[in-house]
């Protein structure tokens, strides 16, 4: 099984949905700087004070900051990870790269843009356990509560139309060139996004090879 993954692809792709099943299946801890910085922004550190103002205006946040706390992260793990949302610039994959850090495979869920509002401004989730739900097409239970931890359920800042567009096009100007730079290195593998959560959880699975 490929145990050190970078799951790619643009916001509101379906990568944090994956990542939870993923992680149980895969039992390698899934990191998402995402996560890690709005975890710091909520505790009000001064990572998250820093980086308050990138997210909410949907640019990203600037690679020095983004290095620093997953260098740290993924030193504590030796047993395979999946890396949810970085690196998300070449300057972030030269750098893990530069940190020794082994790859087996970088999964890029492909969607196209046209899906990636509707899916998103729909998008609501779990802040305990980071389940992620849509309100028209994957609806929790009961409305509101997470069916796996009973937390109440959000909806990001930074979800909004206008931000979402700026989401989408820092993902093709920075992000989008990781398809080269991994597919130069043997690594890329794609699996087709605009498909049932169980049908990309399968196709990703495959290429995984478990
Ligand atoms: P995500 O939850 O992965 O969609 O990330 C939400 C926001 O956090 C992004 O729009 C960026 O502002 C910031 N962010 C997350 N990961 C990174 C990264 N690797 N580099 C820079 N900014 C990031």
């Amino acid at each position: 099984m490929k145990k050190r993954v970078i799951l790619m692809g643009p916001p509101g792709g379906g990568k944090g949905t994956q990542a939870v099943t993923l992680k149980e299946a895969m039992k390698v801890p899934h990191i998402s700087t995402g996560d890690m910085l709005r975890a710091a922004r909520k505790a009000g550190t001064e990572l998250g004070k820093k980086a308050d103002a990138y997210i909410s205006a949907g640019q990203l946040v600037p690679d020095e900051l983004v290095n620093g706390i997953v260098a740290e992260r993924l030193a504590q793990e030796n047993d395979g990870f999946l890396l949810d949302g970085y690196p998300r610039t070449v300057a972030q994959a030269d750098a893990l790269e530069a940190a020794g850090q082994a790859i087996d495979a970088v999964v890029l869920i492909d969607v196209p843009d046209e899906l990636i509002v509707s899916r998103i401004v729909g998008r609501v989730s779990c802040p305990g356990c980071g389940c992620v739900y849509h309100k028209e097409t994957m609806p929790p239970k009961t409305d509101g509560i997470c069916d796996k931890c009973g937390g109440t359920l959000v909806q990001r800042n930074d979800d909004r139309e206008d931000v979402v567009r700026e989401r989408l096009a820092a993902y093709h100007k920075q992000t989008q060139p990781l398809v080269d730079y991994y597919g130069k290195r043997g690594l890329l593998v794609t699996v087709n996004g605009n498909a049932s959560v169980d049908e990309v959880f399968d196709q990703i699975r495959k290429v995984l090879e478990f």
